[in-house]
């Protein structure tokens, strides 16, 4: 049976990839710090407790490598809030470009071969034209997307001296909750829309603010790519077959295709919940570009991967049913 390593495996992305493996009965051996992440989200899958920017994770690394041949690495773990790397680019840098180096370095001494790797569509920065395709100039405009990009480079390097392949999977806008109803975003502090949009129409706080209302776009709102967390975590089992039928590295965009504004997303959660959605509009967020869409057509025709679960309905549903069923969030450890 191929082994997997899996970083970040109790997050938010990651938990849903390791619930998609495990369902191909893979054994799977889960790396995580749980700064961020939740040991509920995983299930009975193994968690070695280990933060991947410690100089002394090296060490940790190399036993667990040693002991067990690993297939590939799906690299989810990293921070991802792209205001608190704006305020401290040194966790950033520390953690995606430093602890990524940690893990590659004993992959490469462990001949592990392969990797995924989480990136993003905040490599490109503000987007020339929309949708936008893998041959994009990357232009990140804050910390966060130049981390990324950072590894994406550092990634290429490795497979150079190395020979570790690797396919860069760009995330647009992950959101939306396990059908099974069990795992789905619980980040904290909470900074994404969909959740903070359905903790309003639950009553929870003072209600939602709408970063502006004056973009150049058809109802003044800003414009995503929203992407169920389910079928990026297909698109990570594709790419890892993909790669262990030696496929050359590459780099895919992972959306929908589909733009829906701040305003689609308030008036579908009013829809799905029956509830009213409070919000007021607030000044612009720092760095939002006004329209982020990807085209996902090199994935559709490189791996036949397609969103399944496509429509904002279907995000928001999942969404307003995980935040119903677990109103605080998951149990405390
Ligand atoms: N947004 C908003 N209010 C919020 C959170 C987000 O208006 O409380 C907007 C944000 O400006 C962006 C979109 O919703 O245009 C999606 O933001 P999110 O933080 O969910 O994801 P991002 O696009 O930053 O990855």
């Amino acid at each position: 049976m191929s082994a997997l390593l899996v970083t970040g495996g109790a997050g938010y992305v990651g938990s849903h990839a390791v619930r998609e493996l495990a369902a191909r009965d893979q054994r799977i051996v889960v790396l995580d710090d749980l700064s961020e992440g939740h040991a509920a989200s995983v299930g009975d899958v193994e968690i070695v407790r280990a933060d991947l920017a410690e100089p002394g994770t090296a060490g940790t690394l190399d036993e667990l490598l040693a002991r067990e041949r690993f297939d590939a690495v799906l690299h989810f773990g990293a921070k991802a809030y792209v205001g608190e790397s704006v305020a401290d680019p040194e966790k950033y840098y520390r953690n995606n470009v430093g602890g990524g180096l940690n893990l590659l370095g004993a992959m490469a001494r462990h001949r592990v071969p392969a990797i995924i790797f989480s990136s993003t569509c905040a490599t490109y920065g503000v987007p020339e034209q929309v949708p936008i395709d893998e041959d994009h100039p990357q232009r990140p405009i804050n910390p966060y997307g130049r981390t990324k990009l950072v590894f994406e480079w550092v990634l290429k390097d490795f497979e150079n001296a190395h020979g570790i392949r690797h396919v860069n999977l760009r995330y647009f806008n992950a959101a939306g909750a396990h059908e099974d109803g069990d795992i789905g975003e619980d980040h904290r502090p909470e900074t994404h829309l969909i959740p903070r949009a359905c903790e309003a129409a639950m009553g929870r706080g003072e209600g939602l603010s709408v970063f502006g209302d004056d973009y150049d776009t058809p109802d003044g709102t800003c414009i995503r790519d929203y992407i169920h967390v389910q079928d990026l975590a297909v698109a990570h089992v594709l790419a890892l077959d993909y790669l262990q039928q030696e496929g050359e590295s590459t780099s895919f965009n992972l959306g929908t295709g589909t733009g829906s504004s701040v305003r689609d997303v308030i008036e579908t959660v009013r829809r799905v919940s029956g509830r009213a959605v409070p919000h007021a509009i607030a000044p612009r967020r720092e760095g939002d570009p006004a329209r982020l869409v990807a085209s996902a057509e090199k994935i559709r025709n490189a791996l036949g991967w397609q969103p399944r679960l496509g429509s904002l309905e279907q995000i928001v549903e999942t969404a307003w049913a995980f935040k119903l069923r677990f109103v605080n969030g998951y149990p405390r450890a």
